[in-house]
Formats: C-alpha cells, sequence, structure tokens
C-alpha cells in the first residue's frame, strides 16, 4: 500500500475552490477601505442571525471572548459559580474565571460528550447562576433537560456552539436554545475565518446591546464610556470572508455528514470501535468525527501516523485535572467518564472535501490495525 499524507483537517481545497469569490471580497474591503466595524460586520450579522433564527448577533474576536462577553453581559462576577463539563477546550472555562467567577465542573454523559444534565442538576447551589453546554464534536447536549434545570432554578443557559454551527435539535438551531451562544469561527471550526473571530447570538436586545458596548470599550457614542470594556471587534476583512463562506455552510454540512455516515456504516461491524452517535431528531454537524477504542487508541494513533495519516486527541486532559485549575481541588477519578473519554478517543480526518480514496485509504488502515489486533 503506497502511504498517502492526509492531514486532519486541509482547508487548501476550500479555499481554492472560493479563490475568486474571497479574493473579490476581500479586493472590496481594500477599495472601501473601512476596516473596523464596517458594512461587512453589519451585514454578516443580519445573515447570521437570520440563518440560525435569533434577533441579535454581534461579531467579536474570538470565540473566547463571546464566552466570556456573554457572561459579563449576564452580570457574573466574583462569587458566582458557573456548571460547566469538565470535557471541553479550556476555553469555556476560562470565560467564567477571568469574570472572578468559578467554573463548577461536572461529568460528561459518554454518548453525547456534553455535560449529564443529571449531575448538573446535583452541582447546582445558591451560588449558581448560569449553566454552559457545550456542543463538542458538532454534536447537540441535551438542551431540553438543561433548560428545565435552569428554568426550576432560575439560571442562564449560555451554549458553547463553537463546534455546533448548523447542528440541530428538532429542526432548531443549537445557539437559540440558551439565554445567550458563543460562536468561535476560528480557522478550523466548520465555518472558519482566516484568522481569529467570533459571535454572540441571543433574542434579548439587552444582552445583545450591552456586547455591543463591551466589545468597542464600554460605550455606544465614540469617546463616551458608560463602563469599562474591551476591543473586541469582529474584523471587517474576516467578516467579509464570513459572508461568502456562510452561503456554502450547508453544503460543506451535507459533505461532512456524508463522510461520517461513510465511516459509521464501514467501521459498523469493526470489534473495538465506539461510534459517534447521532440522537433521534438531532442533527450532527460532525465537526469531529470521534471514534472510541479502548486501551489501544494510542497504538492505532501511531500506526495511522505511520500510515501518513493525521488524527487527534480532543481531549488529552480534562478540564478538572489541568495545572490550572489545581487550585478546585480536584483528583483523578472524580469525573470518570471524562476521563475514559480523554483516554479513549480519537478524531480522525474529515472534511466536506476530503475525497472517497482518501477516506477509503483511512478506513483500510483502522481496519487493517483492528484485524491484526484481534488476530494477536
Ligand atoms: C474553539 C473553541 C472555543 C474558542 O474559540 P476561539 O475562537 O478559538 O477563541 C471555545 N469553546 C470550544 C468548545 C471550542 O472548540
Amino acid at each position: 500500500m503506497t502511504v498517502r499524507e492526509i492531514p486532519i483537517l486541509d482547508l487548501r481545497a476550500q479555499h481554492r475552490a472560493l479563490e475568486r469569490e474571497l479574493s473579490s471580497a476581500i479586493g472590496e474591503v481594500l477599495a472601501g477601505s473601512h476596516f473596523i466595524l464596517g458594512p461587512n460586520v453589519a451585514a454578516f450579522e443580519t445573515e447570521i442571525a437570520e440563518y440560525l433564527g435569533a434577533h441579535y448577533a454581534v461579531g467579536l474576536n474570538s470565540g473566547t471572548d463571546a464566552l466570556h462577553l456573554a457572561l459579563r453581559a449576564l452580570g457574573i462576577g466574583p462569587g458566582d459559580e458557573v456548571i460547566t463539563s469538565t470535557f471541553s477546550f479550556i476555553a469555556t472555562a476560562e470565560a467564567v474565571s477571568i469574570l472572578g467567577a468559578t467554573p463548577v465542573f461536572v461529568d460528561i454523559d459518554p454518548r453525547t460528550y456534553a455535560l449529564d444534565p443529571r449531575l448538573v442538576e446535583e452541582a447546582v447551589t445558591p451560588r449558581t447562576r448560569a449553566i454552559i453546554p457545550v456542543h463538542l464534536y458538532g454534536t447537540p447536549a441535551p438542551m431540553a433537560d438543561i433548560l428545565s434545570i435552569a428554568r426550576r432554578h432560575g439560571l442562564a443557559v449560555v451554549e458553547d456552539c463553537a463546534q455546533s454551527i448548523g447542528a440541530t435539535i428538532g429542526g432548531t438551531m443549537t445557539g437559540t436554545f440558551g439565554t445567550i451562544s458563543a460562536f468561535s469561527f476560528f480557522p478550523s471550526k466548520n465555518l472558519g475565518a482566516c484568522g481569529d473571530a467570533g459571535m454572540i447570538l441571543t433574542d434579548r436586545e439587552d444582552l445583545a446591546e450591552r456586547v455591543r458596548a463591551l466589545r468597542a470599550h464600554g460605550g455606544r457614542k465614540k469617546y463616551f464610556h458608560e463602563e469599562v470594556g474591551l476591543n473586541s471587534r469582529m474584523d471587517e476583512i474576516q467578516a467579509a470572508i464570513l459572508r461568502v463562506k456562510l452561503r456554502h455552510l450547508e453544503e460543506w454540512t451535507r459533505g461532512r455528514r456524508r463522510v461520517a455516515e461513510r465511516y459509521s456504516s464501514e467501521f459498523a461491524n469493526v470489534a473495538g470501535v465506539d461510534l459517534p452517535r447521532e440522537e433521534p431528531g438531532c442533527r450532527n454537524v460532525y465537526h469531529q468525527y470521534t471514534i472510541r477504542v479502548s486501551g489501544e487508541r494510542d497504538a492505532l494513533q501511531r500506526v495511522l501516523r505511520e500510515r501518513g495519516i493525521s488524527t487527534m486527541v480532543y481531549y488529552p486532559l480534562p478540564l478538572h485535572l489541568q495545572p490550572a485549575y489545581a487550585g478546585l481541588g480536584h483528583k483523578r477519578g472524580d469525573m470518570p467518564n471524562a476521563e475514559a473519554a480523554a483516554e479513549t478517543v480519537l478524531s480522525l480526518p474529515i472534511s466536506p472535501d476530503l475525497s472517497e480514496e482518501d477516506q477509503q485509504y483511512v478506513i483500510e488502515s483502522v481496519r487493517d490495525f483492528t484485524t491484526a489486533l484481534s488476530a494477536a
């Protein structure tokens, strides 16, 4: 078998296909030379709010700031607790910590990789102000259960949609269930800019207005500042790029789902490999196609690397065990589902542009490994 080079994600094909559209969009920004909060940011906000089905979108400079400013707009600060998943990218928790509030980590449901609603309920205290569910890998979190807990205890819900743009529950987009939600357009996300960008989405005018002010130094009018804010504006060139790409997002989602379905049908009878799931009524957008391989994950990753196939472990260490959160006093064994996931998950190459031949090569390489293993 000849070795092929298959990166986990290759954006070059996407950018080659869109080269003319992107160049002309960037060219228009240069011609107009309105680089900060110009017409493209405003148009992108309108277009994406309509696509997702919410009243307000506010463009920001990253998904991390979207989480941070969403929480800040809700008035969360020192002394407050925010419940979130221990199995996420650290930005989810950083947004809480940077405001002086405390992230309260809970374990995941291994089927969805999202927070386990039963454990969320147990973690609520009189100090709890909000819950941040994460739609990890593009798999929708169980929003009905989370919303009912939030309602019972009077808590805000901030959805972390960094990996889930276009994912739906009962036909409704993730990001429209919570009080406010955060999106990232980091280049590798399903809708990626050519640099950093992010956004909040909400139906509440007061929250949208507050984030709008906070992103531009805490003022609604230039040089008049109601509160201390920061600079977290979405870049005009990134907005122009995102407007082009948004028009292709549904087609890309269909492409990702096609790749995922093929993996799942080819791996259906492969012993020792657990497949990602799609709960009834949900649309998974497969930001990652993540399998689980008990015991032999690292060996599989090594063998695939030797064959030129790059894979990733998202994430190798749950947040409650990160040195940055040692102060919370957690230890190994506290969150067994997330700890087991960290040791067994492996994300395979997936993108709308992954060719059938390349995917076949990945499938055969995984199969060869598991066959050799069961023969040993
Ligand atoms: C990417 C990501 C973020 C942060 O987004 P940035 O735009 O990189 O700041 C937050 N949460 C999750 C789950 C992510 O995957």
